[in-house]
């Protein structure tokens, strides 16, 4: 009898965890995937931020997590939902050139943004709605464009202007069922905290008001949960990149080193994508290496293993990387702009410290209290998948790479 009783405690959990107060099973929980555009892994400890803190210590945060190369918002944005390297999804940059279409890529181009041809790969969005789940995304980048020919249930096209809490009462309206339907998974988007970076560096107080602004609105995210009466939710706070302060001394400009001439397509960020004119590869690539100081200069082919770009046509015969804290540009860029070049920048190389992305979540499934080492963005889709109680398709990630993030 003592053993059967024994048995029947260690089995309560078990049967109490498959059903609600009402004896119906329990349903998977939702799920919130938040991201806030380049908060730097570190950041918590640049402010007090009472509401991070309450959801970290209620639930587990990463040490830092490494973002894909470059460390830009598209291809990082898109690589988290997708699981996909860059050059498996063809989203290898803000800015970029199709050389078998003839297209160029702009993030602030509308058509192209909305244009399914960029985007290769299957975001969870889609996963979710194939397997009968709804979503609804408030601005990621992909949820534009009618992917696979599909899109999520509710979507909103990005829209910088929006309050920030008029972004979180819309998907909290979505997550409760109030316009229909509930969703399943949902996305927030908040890029105050990147501008911030962008216009006034990490060491000012506009990066600390950012952050404090950051914090309240984890804290009107969960009143607003909690008022709407959501039920069970995992939440996923992350962010794309890091970001490094500028020097306006620590400039390579590339007119110096090589013919602006001979150049048919470039784009200018830490990393700068040159394609030469007809049969002018083997000349800049010469010069460049010759120069070769503060910055790298590879030909596509010989880009390292570890940034997982080469294999796609969008990338250009060279590519410059520049090391931190250099910035790439031209004569002719400096004499315009002298007075408005961004006070700090990322899209560097994914290893460097000063790159690493945020990772704090919060849940029923998460497990509480614990920060845990350092992981690649790649793995996110596949746990997002498992979260969901949904199959991932093929992607690059291993769950095994973030299991101890889960209960
Ligand atoms: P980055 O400098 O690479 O971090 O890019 C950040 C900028 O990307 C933000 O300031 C937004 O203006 C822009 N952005 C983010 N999502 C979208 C989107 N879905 N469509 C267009 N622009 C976007
Ligand atoms: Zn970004
Ligand atoms: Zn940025």
């Amino acid at each position: 009898m003592k053993v059967r009783i024994t048995i029947l405690i260690l089995l309560l959990p078990l049967v109490l965890g498959c059903a609600d107060e009402n004896g119906q099973p329990e349903k998977t929980p939702k799920l919130l995937l938040v991201s806030f555009d380049g908060f730097r892994y570190d950041y918590l400890e640049f402010t007090d931020t009472p509401n991070f803190d309450a959801f970290v210590r209620g639930g587990v945060m990463a040490e830092s997590m490494r973002p894909v190369f470059p460390t830009k918002t598209f291809p990082n944005h898109y690589s988290i939902v997708t699981g996909l390297y860059p050059e498996n999804t063809g989203l290898i940059a803000n800015n970029m050139y199709d050389p078998q279409t003839g297209e160029e890529f702009h993030l602030y181009d509308r058509e192209a943004v909305e244009d399914p041809g960029w985007y290769g790969g299957e975001p969870i969005w889609n996963t979710v709605e194939q397997q009968g789940l709804k979503a609804g995304t408030m601005f990621w980048v992909g949820s534009e464009a009618p992917i696979q020919g599909q899109q999520p249930t509710y979507w909103k096209r990005y829209d910088g202007e929006m309050s920030e809490e008029a972004r979180i009462d819309t998907v909290v309206s979505w997550l409760a069922g109030d316009t229909g339907e509930s969703v399943d998974f949902a996305t927030l988007y908040f890029e105050l905290v990147d501008d911030a970076g962008h216009d006034h560096g990490i060491e000012s107080d506009s990066i600390i008001a950012a952050i404090q602004r950051a914090d309240r609105l984890i804290g009107y995210l969960d009143r607003r949960l909690e008022e709407s009466n959501v039920g069970p939710i995992n939440i996923m706070i992350v962010s794309d990149h890091g970001m490094a302060e500028l020097y306006g001394d620590k400039l390579i400009v590339l007119d110096q080193i090589i013919n602006p001439g001979d150049i048919e397509w470039i784009t200018f960020q830490p990393v700068t994508f040159i394609q030469p004119t007809k049969g002018k590869t083997d000349e800049i690539y010469r010069q460049l290496k010759e120069r070769e100081e503060h910055y790298r200069i590879y030909r596509r082919q010989d880009l390292p293993e570890k940034y997982h770009l080469k294999n796609h046509r969008r990338v250009t015969d060279l590519v410059m990387i520049a090391d931190i804290p250099y910035t790439i540009l031209t004569t002719d860029f400096i004499d315009r702009f002298r007075n408005h070049l961004p006070t700090a920048t990322h899209g560097y190389d994914n290893f460097a410290p000063e790159m690493q992305a945020f990772f704090a979540a919060n849940g029923p499934d998460f497990v509480s209290g614990d920060t845990v080492g350092n992981f690649q963005s790649i793995h996110l889709y596949g746990l997002m998948n498992m979260l969901l109680g949904t199959e991932p398709a093929e992607n690059d990630g291993s769950i095994d790479s973030v299991r101890v993030l889960l209960k």
